[in-house]
């Protein structure tokens, strides 16, 4: 299959969005600007390194690869218009390429989103980037600079599956509802119905949790310049994590990351339409600790409180290029 009967097979046969004008086809995607802001995002995926055919096939990968992306989006409080790939093709993935595309297409469908572009060259690893365009309400883009002392932190869904999942893949562990744990890694739920129903909010910070809840708290932390106290007895899990060990619960919970799942920071003020919000998208939210005043002057850092003790955070968890 060469570049050009590549891209007509993986050329959408229509467009969901009315604000497109041209799609593929062309030297360039067209569509209409909006009141609104527009968002958008990249990702970079290269084999080996952030997906493995020995852990995942065509499909799972492609559908992997937009939810990781939409969940950033998600993170922005927006709302997901259209995406582009490009893609570096070896010879060994070149059949498989539209199956990736029919992965993607499968999340695709759920938020109405348009493929509109890419690029398609060919190469010795297979790298794909994605780029996703969505839009927000001018004063409700959820940046991760507006939390305040005193706000509640707290996260959707269960942290830690999807580390057990890849370990599973991995045959580093083994356990009992192994399928629980590998759909988890595998198939993200990007928060983005959650993220879209706190429109009554006017401050709200937002993270998505792709590098594991240290990090992504470290994060926040630093952006609004404050510190943030987490405790981890109350950092939600499944129901069947609990048959790990205590070791591997506590550090996958904190930093094992890819669960996509969002850390909020926001007034208490807000608490009672965050809980509305998780309720109208069967969201389950926890609230996990509490933003607090620098301790150290110009220096943000994450707390653990156990015991009644508080003991700073050092390593925040996976990172590349250290
Ligand atoms: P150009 O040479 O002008 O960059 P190409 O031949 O690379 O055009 O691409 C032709 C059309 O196909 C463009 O609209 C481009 O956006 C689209 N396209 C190419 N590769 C991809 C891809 N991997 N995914 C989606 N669209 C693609
Ligand atoms: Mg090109």
């Amino acid at each position: 299959m060469d570049e050009f009967s590549l891209i007509n097979k993986i050329k959408p046969n229509y467009y969901r969005q009315s604000s497109l004008i041209k799609g593929v086809g062309d030297d360039a995607a067209v569509f209409r600007e909006t009141q609104e802001n527009l968002v958008t995002a990249t990702d970079i995926f290269v084999e080996d390194i952030h997906f493995s055919r020995k852990t995942m096939n065509a499909e799972q990968i492609g559908y992997r690869l937009l939810a990781v992306n939409l969940s950033d989006l998600a993170a922005m409080g927006s709302h997901p218009l259209f995406y582009l790939v490009s893609i570096v093709v070896p010879n060994a993935w070149k059949d498989e390429v539209p199956r990736i595309f029919a992965g993607m297409e499968e999340l695709a469908k759920k938020y109405k989103m348009d493929l509109i572009g890419g690029d398609t060259v060919s190469g010795n690893q297979l790298i794909i980037s994605m780029n996703v365009i969505g839009k927000a309400k001018r004063n409700k883009v959820r940046y991760r600079s507006s939390a305040k002392p005193s706000d509640i932190v707290f996260v959707t869904g269960t942290l830690g599956d999807s580390m057990a999942g890849l370990c599973i893949l991995q045959n580093k562990t083994h356990c009992k509802n192994i399928n629980y744990f590998i759909n988890r890694h595998r198939y993200p739920r990007p928060r983005i119905e959650f993220a879209l129903q706190l429109q009554n909010i006017d401050r709200i910070a937002l993270n998505d949790i792709s590098d594991g809840l240290a990090s992504e708290a470290a994060e926040i932390a630093t952006a609004s310049k404050l510190d943030i106290m987490i405790e981890p007895s109350l950092i939600p899990t499944s129901e069947y994590f609990i048959q790990f060990s205590k070791d591997k619960q506590y550090k996958w919970k904190l930093y094992g990351g890819e669960d996509f799942e969002l850390l909020g920071v926001t007034s208490p003020a807000n608490w009672n339409d965050v809980l509305k919000a998780a309720k109208q998208t069967n969201t389950p939210v926890q609230k996990i600790g509490y933003a607090d005043r620098q301790e150290r002057d110009d220096t943000s850092s994450v707390y653990l409180i156990e015991d009644g003790k508080k003991k700073m955070i050092k390593n925040r968890g996976y990172t590349h290029l250290t």
